[in-house]
């Protein structure tokens, strides 16, 4: 019964996703109509939405991509990771929009890390999502530090930023789908961290100072064994 009771949890979820979906989608859609319309009855003076129509275009394939990682069930591949060597090549990944940003990363090594079994391709994507999140908000540049240490049961990395932050208010909307406070943004990047957190027993925390920056923690656990078999991700 509790796996009945995991399944209509899981319906109930995906019924909020796609509704939310369904918002989401409905606005580009109404203003690509629109343009249309303009198109249609006077072609030659309405050129210049073209270009708007196709930023919508990409609005909508963004979010059904990212819609798509999250309800896909996609089989983990669970290896023995050096997660030092992940967040090296993510960095590497974010250079350019780093320095676009005018933001400087900082790699801290405090201690040897034993190895973890993690699937390395979505601890990757995790690590871009905070990371992205971290240079999108501060637009004015300054330094994002990543800090890999060791806690009892888990090897943490830990992504401090010096944005201004969020407010107590929004911070429990934060990895509900959907919610966003960017123009471009999705609201479903922390929902798919999250996802991919939980399956692999790990966790994400955020903290924030309000007008001080914002520091997220992932924590994974060391070596549960054979109780990791591989899986599927799901919502
Ligand atoms: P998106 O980045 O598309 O908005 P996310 O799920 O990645 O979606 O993040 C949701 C929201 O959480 C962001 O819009 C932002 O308001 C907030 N947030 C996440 N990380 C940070 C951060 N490092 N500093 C400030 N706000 C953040
Ligand atoms: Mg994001």
């Amino acid at each position: 019964s509790e796996e009945l009771l995991r399944n209509s949890d899981r319906l109930a979820v995906m019924g909020q996703l796609a509704a939310g979906l369904a918002h989401e989608i409905r606005n580009p859609l109404t203003a690509l109509k629109g343009f249309i319309q303009l198109l249609q009855s006077s072609p030659k003076e309405n050129k210049s939405y073209y270009p708007i129509m196709l930023t919508e275009l990409d609005r909508i394939n963004l979010i059904l991509n990212e819609f798509l990682l999250l309800s896909k069930p996609r089989p983990t591949l669970f290896g023995d990771t050096d997660i030092r060597v992940v967040i090296r090549h993510v960095v590497t990944l974010l250079d350019t929009q780093a320095i676009l940003s005018k933001v400087r990363i900082v790699i801290v090594e405090k201690e040897d890390l034993p190895v973890i079994r993690c699937d390395e391709n979505q601890m990757k994507q995790v690590f871009v999502n905070v990371l992205k999140n971290a240079i999108e908000a501060m637009p004015d540049g300054g330094e994002v530090t990543v800090t890999t240490l060791l806690s009892e049961q888990d090897v943490v990395v830990r992504v401090q930023d010096e944005g201004d932050g969020i407010s107590d208010e929004l911070i429990s909307r934060i990895g509900q789908p959907f919610f966003t406070t960017k123009d471009k943004g999705t609201g479903l990047g922390l929902m798919v961290c999250n996802n991919i957190m939980e399956n692999h027993g790990g966790r994400l925390t955020i903290r924030s100072v309000p007008g001080k920056g914002t520091t997220v923690e992932v924590e994974l656990p060391i070596r549960e064994g054979a109780a990791q078999e591989d899986r599927l991700v799901r919502v």
